[in-house]
């Protein structure tokens, strides 16, 4: 059966009390979110946090990265998932960061997705982790999760962001991806562990997993 708008925000309370912790890209500020988010792309975040740090140290400011070598910001982050181009990227965008706004992160969508590198994803958690606005970022758990849920049969993140702002309010937007992170990693994996999902009863997703099989 179809669940309620009620029953959506229920899904998202479980989800916030099973998973606690902040998200992994939300690094404080608006920079370092930036630039975390940007080399996650297709990179588990574990290995963006490995190599973060190390990274930060050699290129503290945007006007170093401005300046840098492609090669050189390509090294330190060599790694991660597509590293030469994530580095053009990087140099690109500080560049336009401190050309266009005086060095600061811009807080508007419209301005984020301008940046190389920069798409509605990661612009969402820039917006939600660290200035604290209502923003829907849909990787790759977020949109498995709510189609297997039934809230949207999109087949791009740009409608399932469309399907889930009309679904859920605002108050609810920038918790989706932090739990359903954690959630997409935990249970609803690639072959689903249902058998100790706690929103069975919420779930559309017909191939439910309900046997204890994959341990
Ligand atoms: S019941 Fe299964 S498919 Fe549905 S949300 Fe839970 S783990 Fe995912």
């Amino acid at each position: 059966m179809r669940a309620t708008p009620k029953d959506e925000v229920k899904v998202i309370k479980i989800l916030g009390r099973l998973y606690t912790q902040k998200a992994d890209m939300d690094m404080g500020s608006p920079e370092d979110t930036l630039l975390a988010t940007l080399l996650s792309a297709r990179t588990a975040d574990a290995q963006v946090l490995r190599v973060f740090p190390g990274f930060r140290k050699k290129f503290p400011s945007w006007r170093s990265l401005a300046k840098a070598d492609v090669s050189d910001i390509a090294q330190q982050i060599s790694t991660i998932g597509l590293y030469k181009s994530k580095a053009k990227a990087i140099k690109g965008l500080a560049q336009m960061i401190l050309a266009d706004y005086g060095g600061r992160v811009p807080s508007a969508m419209e301005e984020l997705v301008t940046f190389p590198g920069v798409g509605r994803k990661t612009a969402s958690c820039v917006l939600s982790f660290a200035f604290g606005k209502p923003s829907i970022a849909v990787d790759t758990h977020v949109f498995r999760i709510v189609r297997r849920l039934g809230w949207s049969k999109g087949k791009t993140p740009e409608k399932v962001e469309a399907d889930l702002a009309a679904l859920l309010p605002q108050k609810c937007w920038s918790d989706i991806n932090r739990v359903m992170v954690r959630f997409g990693r935990d249970i609803c994996v690639g072959k689903p562990r249902c058998w100790r999902c706690p929103l069975v009863k919420f779930c559309a997703y017909k191939n439910k997993n309900l046997a204890e099989s994959d341990f």
